[in-house]
């Protein structure tokens, strides 16, 4: 069978189903058929809720997909004009066997239940088996029309329905079919912004991406604490020459990995997507050497990274590294808790650095950092 030209016409005959018992499977099949590119359904007991919940789905999400319960499996072998292919693990190989079912014929597919009445496997042309193991209807339906459709039935769009799923990695888009949300999906690599992007478009950078609630939640916090920081040095005029945009950015961003993975990677994976976004090369830097109070090469090397420097030098970095010291998930936290941390994890120079850090930023402002976490 090719798919070339026209739709081939697949129709799927689930036997043995048990309202009482079979309902949430048999949907299931339905469901499948309907994804997979066949044109209808029956079943042979009567069952008018499930009828309604397959309607209702072909209804919100297009198409025309039929389907009939309380129709006797004879009368539905009896006046088929086409193939008749029965999927069962006793059958035949899949691959081997599809080839032969001839171009262009309509094609019922008949899958069961309990066990399938022996008459079934005399009428079929074929009885089929997707591996000759025992396993599902579900999923040997769903594998006999991807391989019948070559794959093409899973990037059809159905016209109609009230709703239409807009693929996306980021999370969950549906949309009416009358709004024009899909304008407003944004692709964060087509995004127009500067290298150093303003807070506004940190935060709908960071959206495009897909960050999770409690990352930007995270981010957020360690934003308000690195900005209170530099707002309370400049009230007593301590603060130092610094870039505040790239500061707000850096704080919002530092930890943009996390839209690829949350393990230690999202340090060299977030500065790899900075940078392949346009970011500014100090952003970039940033992002890189916010892990603790910085890392040396050897320990880097040590914990799965490649074997590089991430030691904050610049005074945005020392502030973004530290204010993400202080914020744990989303709450601040004193010193004496971040370094209880790394004493738990028996992580030594990690502490006296950290301490380092903390006074060296204290000094460059000179404020009271702890008079800040509250
Ligand atoms: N014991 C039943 C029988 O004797 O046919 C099979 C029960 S099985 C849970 C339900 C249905 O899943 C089968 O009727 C068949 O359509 C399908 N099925 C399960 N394993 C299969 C396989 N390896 N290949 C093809 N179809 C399979």
């Amino acid at each position: 069978m090719t798919m070339n030209d026209q739709w081939a016409h697949v129709e799927v005959l689930r036997l043995g189903h048990r309202p009482e018992r079979d309902k949430r499977i048999t949907t299931h099949v339905a469901l499948v058929a309907r994804a997979f590119g066949a044109s209808s359904i029956h079943i042979d007991t009567k069952d008018p809720s499930l009828e309604r919940n397959i309607e209702s789905v072909t209804d919100r999400f297009g198409g025309d997909f039929r389907i009939e319960t309380g129709v006797p499996r004879k009368r539905v072998m009896g006046r088929w004009a086409g193939t008749i292919v029965h999927l069962t693990m006793y059958g035949a190989p899949l691959d081997d066997t599809i080839r032969e079912i001839p171009e262009g014929e309509d094609v019922l597919v008949i899958v069961g239940a309990e066990k399938v009445p022996a008459d079934v496997y005399d009428l079929a042309h074929f009885n089929i088996a997707v591996a000759n193991q025992p396993h599902s209807e579900v999923s040997a339906l769903a594998l006999f029309l991807d391989r019948l459709f070559k794959g093409k039935e899973i990037k059809r769009t159905l016209g109609g329905g009230e709703v239409k799923i807009h693929p996306t990695n980021v999370g969950k888009i549906v949309a009416d079919h009358n709004d024009i949300t899909f304008e407003q999906i944004i692709d964060p690599f087509e995004m127009d912004i500067d290298p150093v992007p303003s807070k506004e478009d940190c935060l709908g950078l960071l959206l495009a991406l897909g960050i999770s609630r409690p990352v930007l939640t995270h981010l957020k916090e360690v934003h308000r604490l690195g900005m209170e920081m530099v707002k309370a040095s400049r009230k007593i005029g301590t603060l130092p020459d610094l870039d505040l945009g790239l500061l707000e950015a850096g704080l919002l961003l530092h930890d943009i990995g996390r839209a690829r993975t949350h393990s230690i990677r999202h340090v060299t994976l977030g500065a790899e997507l900075a940078s392949k976004l346009g970011l500014d090369e100090r952003i970039v830097s940033i992002i890189h050497n916010h892990i603790g109070a910085g890392i040396t090469k050897g320990e880097a090397s040590d914990i799965g990274l490649p074997a590089e420097d991430h030691i904050p030098l610049t005074l945005e970095e020392m502030i973004v590294c530290h204010a993400d010291n202080l914020v744990g998930d989303h709450k601040r936290r004193p010193l004496s808790a971040a370094l209880e941390r790394l004493r738990i994890k028996g992580a030594n120079a990690a502490i006296a650095r950290m301490e380092a850090l903390h006074e060296e930023l204290e000094t460059l402002l000179g404020i009271d950092i702890d008079e800040l976490i509250g």
